[in-house]
């Protein structure tokens, strides 16, 4: 039994398609757009004329950040990024337990769906509970209906051995992840920042992601100390350190933020289709880390949230609106490709179709209540994603052709028991963080 959109306006936002029709999906997989021959017991949709988009992909975020609303405030003010990382999510990802983790995953997940976000590319840290933790926040995640792009970040800031110890982590969810290779989860190499590696960790991280042949997801530049303490540590510049460990050259690496990249840095990334960018506006004026160069970028780097919500709406609206403000714009509309640009990453590392209305697609879509009010065609479907929609249109989520939300309401898990359940392990988490001291 599959089901049958009909009566919809069809909308791929990269690239860019807006079509009048129907949908079918069987098995878990859109088998025909257009034209569609319904069959017997099929779920009949009629889409009232509103528009049926692919699930929208987070290129970078971190779920562990996900009950931190609320929070304590640091004991000490942080007056500069690397002292918000010291006084804040340091503090936070060293109180994560397996039960915190877990909530974490589901309740960003949860977050997520409400905002027609289907997929996840996480980038995990909880140093007191590193073994494990990629299960615990699939779990997690799991529980709400989407899809993961997991890794544990790979650092040397905390314990020894701490590095070796979240490689181990991601080598057995990638392996595990590759056995079972379902789409679901997919397993990456995940790296801190340089700023935190030692020279022998960085090194694991690359040979570990030959090994298994993953992507390796780090932060790069995303404020200026990254590039001075790699220098005054390592005594080279950051990215001659990457390209002298092979970093640059390694298929499918994710760099993070880009928000103090030289000239020669962007061109680097330019020459090579190795690395993808991704770009977190609203992270990037939160920290007052500056603006990366988006514009500047050849190929459009993914789109992230950073932590904060999984609002993949608002971020492209930022992103649009925040290049205004710099020296070079970037060109309208731009904020679509980059979307596309999450959606093909994470479509390789998990070896399905997304983000597109194809026949073989997988069925991630998202039925809104958006009925257009102006014109809507391919030209200027832009306008509307960014200035006229958003998640508040959202009303029905199918992943893999299974309803995770129905009419507004979550159909995968009891949300309201998640949420309750969620205050006390959020009470607790805060509890902990308060009692690590602010170094
Ligand atoms: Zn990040």
């Amino acid at each position: 039994m599959g089901t049958c959109f009909t009566n919809a306006t069809l909308v791929q936002l990269d690239p860019p398609m807006v079509q009048q029709g129907n949908l079918h999906v069987v098995d878990g997989k859109i088998v025909a757009v257009g034209d569609i021959t319904p069959e017997q017991g099929d779920e009949m949709i009629d889409c009232g004329g509103a528009v049926l988009m692919p699930g929208l992909v987070n290129g970078h975020t971190h779920l562990y950040s996900a009950l931190a609303a609320g929070m304590p405030a640091p004991p000490k003010t942080p007056t500069n990024f690397f002292e918000i990382l010291k006084y804040v999510w340091w503090r936070l990802d060293l109180a994560h337990d397996v039960e915190s983790i877990r909530t974490s995953g589901v309740v960003g997940a949860l977050a997520a769906l409400r905002c027609g976000t289907t997929t996840l590319i996480d980038h995990h840290a909880s140093p007191n509970a590193i073994e494990g933790s990629l299960s615990d926040l699939e779990g997690g995640i799991a529980q709400a209906g989407c899809r993961g792009v997991l890794c544990y970040e790979a650092t040397d800031r905390n314990h020894k051995n701490e590095a070796l110890r979240g490689l181990d982590e991601n080598e057995r969810f990638v392996v595990l992840c590759k056995k079972r290779n379902n789409g679901r989860f997919a397993g990456m190499v995940g790296a801190h920042a340089s700023f935190t590696l030692n020279e022998k960790s960085l090194a694991a991280c690359v040979s570990f992601a030959k090994e298994l042949q993953v992507g390796i997801h780090i932060h790069v530049a995303e404020d200026g100390c990254d590039e001075a303490m790699t220098q005054a540590g390592y005594g080279q510049t950051l990215f001659d350190r990457f390209k002298e460990h092979g970093l640059l050259d390694h298929p499918d690496t994710i760099f993070a933020h880009g928000t103090h990249l030289s000239d020669a840095d962007i061109q680097a990334i330019n020459e090579r289709d190795t690395i993808t960018m991704a770009h977190n506006t609203n992270s990037n004026m939160n920290n007052a880390v500056g603006y990366a160069p988006v514009a500047r970028f050849d190929r459009p780097p993914m789109l992230g949230t950073d932590g904060i919500g999984a609002d993949m709406w608002r971020e492209a609206r930022t992103a649009q609106f925040k290049s205004h403000d710099g020296d070079i714009p970037l060109p309208f509309g731009r904020p679509l490709a980059m979307i596309g640009e999450s959606a093909r990453y994470a479509s390789k590392a998990l070896g399905v179709k997304l983000g597109v209305l194809e026949p073989g697609a997988e069925a991630d879509l998202v039925l809104t209540k958006y009925t257009p009010a102006t014109p809507l065609s391919a030209d200027n479907l832009a306008g509307h994603l960014i200035y006229a929609m958003g998640p508040e249109f959202v009303s029905d989520v199918m992943i893999g052709g299974d309803w995770k939300l129905r009419g507004g309401e979550v159909v995968s898990c009891d949300e309201a028991e998640v949420r309750g359940k969620s205050v006390e392990v959020s009470r607790a988490l805060h509890e902990r963080m308060g009692e690590i001291p602010c170094e």
